[in-house]
């Protein structure tokens, strides 16, 4: 149904935005023919390895392969890629064949014998076709696409390697991921290796533990995020600046509980379709079973159907930061961007037919306006549209001619730089994703808008038009943010943990060089809140050497540090250490408070 979180890393811009779409692009092709080329070598260097899947991904390649008992670490890496150097330099031609099911079986027994060769060859459906690759002395059943020779890939690297479950499954056997990546010129490959190690000075889980945001408890279980308290005041703080918005815009905040019964969600669709995402049920007895939600949608629609509905009361605009539950498999959880328990920025407007283009201009203009807020001024949107081809899209072609007139036109009138996407809408209606674009260049699918004439549909909803009749109304689904979880690793990301003044949580720190000045330091945080009272501010009255404080609270980000000591209290001043300006000198208090006002 409604897939807020998409829950990707972020994936570099060039291929986002690629035509043709980055499955059918050369890269790809290069990218697999790459993995075919690290397998080939680690065969010639581990005879004994069972190869598994090996497929394209954002940014780069991967191949999970069974190494026994062997262990692999970085050397053996290094190992694979000289390897690989050696390979592509003999240039070796790639051969496709085209083989029965008997005859591939056969190919893979008298080739390695592979196991997990022969599980997937039974995974291919029996209308498609069955294709093996071949280069040199290496044949690896695949479905292609590859370059034509070994020689075209010049421009590679491995990079890492990990732990994953045969078929992401963690009741199956651990295998070894080998990740490289390639890329068609050697500048392309030198620059996205550059921003990959700014990536990892910006990576949200380490800055997340380093100025105390959030952190995991095996205890809690994987992907339960637990907020600490500055991670909270950042989650708080967003809350706060978007409800303040919505109020504005005539939302109405609603809450509603965590489990519902599972006829709901039976109603809803989301058992039928969205059953392996959701945590198991709970059954109290035979006639009751409740369900936690892994959306919010159905209760914003029951609070609606709780009350006879006019035309007079639409549009109506329910909001609610809705904590929903899915459930990721473990080896999949990264961080705060694939997490098993997550909030929302939820709302669900119902609106009637007329009310849809002005409405989702409204959305789409609360939207901007919170991206602008954020600092995230880079991003496009990608309006996914129906193909009318295909037969998986429910509705009538007028009821979407108008909606998808809609979206695109709320994009032109707001210049908006957009994309459209033929076919990818969902199955109920179009919508609009969010691509935000950060500061080392990488992608992040943030928050969606979409518009449904399923659930409606499926909830019997009503309204009362003008001429005395039932009508049905059409549903916006929305979030901004995506998550609170999502953005707020985004932002941790795209600021490298030095928060904007507004979202830092703490942004003032007071800093005494001795215990004498503890209390004038007081009296400063004093004067400070008088001047507002709504300013977070910390004092470090620690015993360590000025030198060693002020390292201590730069790791913190902290927008402003202001130390004080004896010419200090002698002149009633505070002296100002910018975050990012260096040493401002001794100010009067009235003066700093000026400069953050
Ligand atoms: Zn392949
Ligand atoms: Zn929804």
């Amino acid at each position: 149904m409604v897939y807020f979180q998409t829950q990707t890393v972020p994936i570099a811009e060039s291929q986002e935005r690629m035509d043709p779409p980055y499955e059918k692009s050369r890269l790809y092709a290069l990218r697999h023919s790459a993995a075919h080329l690290m397998a080939q070598s680690v065969l010639q260097l581990f005879p004994d390895a069972k190869l598994t899947i090996g497929p394209p991904i954002d940014n780069g390649f991967y191949y999970d392969i069974d190494f026994g008992d062997e262990t692999f670490g970085d050397s053996e890496l290094e190992r694979v890629e000289e390897k690989m150097r050696e390979n592509a330099s003999r240039d070796l031609p790639v051969a496709r064949e085209e083989l029965t099911r008997n005859e591939a079986k056969e190919r893979i027994l008298t080739l390695r014998q592979d196991p997990y060769k022969l599980e997937l060859l039974d995974d291919i459906p029996s209308e498609d076709e069955i294709t093996f690759y071949t280069q040199g002395d290496f044949t690896d059943l695949c479905r292609g696409p590859h370059v034509d020779s070994t020689g075209e890939i010049q421009h590679f690297k491995l990079l890492s390697v990990a732990g994953a479950y045969w078929r992401g499954d963690e009741k199956n056997k651990m295998l070894t991921r080998l990740y490289g990546t390639a890329f068609e010129t050697a500048e392309e490959l030198e620059q996205h290796l550059i921003n990959l190690k700014e990536a990892k000075k910006r990576d949200h889980r380490v800055l997340g533990r380093q100025l105390g945001l959030f952190t995991f408890s095996k205890s809690v279980g994987p992907g339960l995020p637990l907020w600490l308290p500055k991670g909270t005041i950042i989650r708080d703080v967003l809350c706060g600046f978007l409800k303040e918005e919505q109020v504005k815009r005539g939302y109405q905040p609603v809450v509603t509980p965590h489990i519902g019964k599972k006829e709901l969600w039976e109603k809803s669709g989301h058992i039928e379709t969205f059953k392996e995402g959701m945590f198991p049920f709970m059954e109290r007895d035979e006639s009751e079973t409740f369900v936690l939600k892994p959306m919010n949608c159905p209760f914003h629609i029951e609070i609606y159907k709780s009350e006879m509905r006019s035309y007079r009361d639409l549009p109506i605009r329910y909001a609610e930061f809705g904590t929903v539950y899915r459930y990721e498999q473990s080896g999949e959880l990264a961080g705060m961007l694939r997490v098993r328990g997550f909030t929302q920025d939820d709302a669900h407007l119902f609106v009637t037919p007329e009310q849809l283009p002005q409405e989702f201009k409204g959305v789409v203009e609360l939207t901007v306006f919170v991206l602008e807020k954020l600092g995230l001024k880079d991003y496009w949107m990608r309006v996914g549209t129906r193909d009318a081809e295909a037969d998986k899209f429910i509705g009538s072609d007028e009821v979407w001619r108008v909606a998808e007139e809609a979206i695109v036109k709320a994009c032109d009138e707001m210049k908006l730089d957009y994309r459209v996407d033929v076919g990818h809408a969902a199955f109920y209606g179009p919508k609009l994703d969010l691509m935000i674009r950060d500061a080392i260049g990488r992608v992040w699918q943030m928050g969606t808008i979409q518009v449904d004439y399923n659930l409606p549909e499926r909830f019997d909803m009503e309204y009362t038009g003008e001429d005395g009749k039932p009508h049905r109304p059409i549903l916006i689904h929305r979030a901004p943010f995506g998550s609170l979880e999502r953005m707020i690793a985004l932002l941790t990301e795209q600021y490298a943990g030095a928060f904007p003044f507004w979202l830092a949580p703490v942004q003032v720190v007071i800093l005494p060089i001795a215990d004498r000045h503890v209390e004038y330091a007081q009296s400063v945080r004093c004067g400070l809140l008088e001047a507002d009272q709504k300013l977070r501010i910390e004092i470090d009255d620690a015993r360590d050497t000025l030198g060693k404080k002020i390292r201590k609270n730069e790791m913190q980000k902290i927008p402003y540090m202001l130390i004080v000591g004896d010419k200090d209290v002698a002149n009633q001043t505070v002296s100002v250490r910018d975050r990012d300006d260096g040493d401002l000198g001794p100010k009067p208090l009235d003066e700093f408070v000026a400069l953050i006002s």
